[in-house]
């Protein structure tokens, strides 16, 4: 146990941490280019945030929180998702006091017991968008328009915008009328807690991961199905408004997302080729969700983007990265005298802002070279009795293998200036 990290989990090792900090710089970039600013709130919420905010029917909140009793005996939860949270915030600091929309995005970790296989685990991560304030067909094509920019700044490609309308609570009694009319003769084949959700929220059961429940749910009247003229024409707007942002999607009458407080537009994004997890993002509009957190009436649309999994589609889609992070100067000490010399130089360069390091394990000067190269320096600057009677160094190109003696003030014109 001690030697082995909880199931779902990960471990983020140097070497592939470059490739995550290659993702969300692309991500803040993108953020910054739309006018999102971030916010960082709490990694755990009182356990009712989420209940509330994400929904009692749900799969997150029914079988997949982290909860727990504090030493105070609060009931804790690891955050699930980030949307809660930052409506949370939202309304604690009075954000909606200021200009508005407002437009936030966070990345972090996100904890679900999920059933862990390739792409799906129990702590992973995701860049997040909300956007609060505002009611209207153009942001919402903004939000998904955004997210397929930073899919395609990582040079994802094959990627599919799927896109719903979930209509507001006018539409829903039909609905819901509808489905359970649907649904009632098949009720004895559902799982258990389909059956609970056939009363409290049977839109809730054409998002069950059972294959039983699906394919009996096959059919069953959709959202679109359902919608009040003022959903459908708001749905209609934002189609246009993606059409005029130049954004591909296709229409999904069966998106439903797994969250209960999304109204009107849902969106999903799928990758192809990533198995089975092929859901790459997804989000949607929630107006109703402020409220039901105890705040004003105040309209709201975000996404969530999972981090694994745009990893594995760049991986797999052989996606390019920056190449592997490399030292400019690795500093050898050729023989002991040289080593105050070795630290002046080391700290000099590394004032400049060189990535400069030097040996602290005795090694012999053939060693220290070795050492240079598993490190991928780019250049080794040699100090030993010869350097230290000239007043100079020996830089060696670790590419070409070329070496030249050159005075020390020389070394910055070398490395090219900073
Ligand atoms: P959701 O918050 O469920 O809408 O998920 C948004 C995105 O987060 C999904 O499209 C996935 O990319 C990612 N995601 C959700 N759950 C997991 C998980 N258990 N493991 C890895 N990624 C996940």
């Amino acid at each position: 146990m001690l030697t082995t990290k909880p199931r779902g989990t990960n471990d983020i090792l140097p070497g592939e941490v470059e490739k995550w900090q290659y993702i969300e710089k692309v991500i803040r970039e993108v953020c910054q280019t739309y006018g999102y600013r971030e916010i960082r709130t709490p990694i755990f919420e009182h356990t009712e945030l989420f209940q509330r905010g994400v929904g009692e029917t749900t799969d997150i909140v029914e079988k997949e929180m982290y909860t727990f009793k504090d030493r105070g005996d609060r009931s804790i939860t690891l955050r699930p998702e980030g949307t809660a949270a930052v409506v949370r915030s939202y309304l604690e600091n009075k954000l909606y006091a200021g200009t508005q929309p407002l437009k936030l995005y966070y990345i972090g970790p996100m904890f679900r017991y999920d059933r862990p296989q390739a792409g799906r685990y129990r702590q992973f991560h995701q860049f997040g968008v909300e956007v609060l304030g505002v009611h209207s067909p153009g942001i919402d094509a903004e939000v998904m328009a955004m997210a397929m920019e930073v899919y395609g700044r990582l040079g994802l490609k094959d990627l599919e915008l799927h896109i719903n309308s979930l209509g507001c609570p006018q539409c829903r009694p039909l609905l819901k009328e509808r489905l359970q009319e649907f649904l009632q003769p098949h009720l004895e084949g559902f799982c258990q807690q389909c059956k609970g959700r056939y009363h409290r929220n049977p839109l809730r059961i054409l998002d069950c991961k059972s294959e039983k429940c699906k394919q009996l749910s096959e059919g069953a009247p959709t959202t679109a199905d359902c919608l009040c003229p003022s959903c459908a024409a708001f749905f209609d707007e934002v189609k246009r408004c993606l059409d005029l942002l130049g954004i591909d999607y296709v229409v999904d009458k069966n998106l439903v997302r797994g969250l209960d407080y999304y109204t009107h537009t849902a969106f999903e994004i799928m990758a192809k080729g990533i198995g089975a997890q092929s859901s790459v993002g997804g989000g949607g509009r929630y107006n109703g969700l402020v409220e039901a957190c105890g705040g004003p009436e105040i309209p709201g649309i975000g996404y969530a983007l999972g981090l694994e999994r745009i990893l594995l589609a760049m991986e797999q889609q052989g996606a390019e990265f920056p190449p592997a992070w490399r030292p400019d100067v690795f500093l050898v000490t050729a023989c002991p005298e040289a080593e105050e010399e070795v630290y002046k130089l080391l700290a000099d360069l590394r004032e400049l802002g060189y990535s400069a390091d030097k040996d602290y394990m005795g090694r012999s000067l053939k060693a220290q070279m070795k050492y240079a190269g598993k490190l991928n320096a780019r250049r080794t600057v040699i100090i030993g009795e010869n350097e230290l009677k000239n007043g100079t160094i020996t830089v060696k190109d670790m590419i070409t293998g070329e070496q030249e003696e050159i005075k020390r003030e020389k070394i910055t014109v070398l490395l090219g200036g900073k």
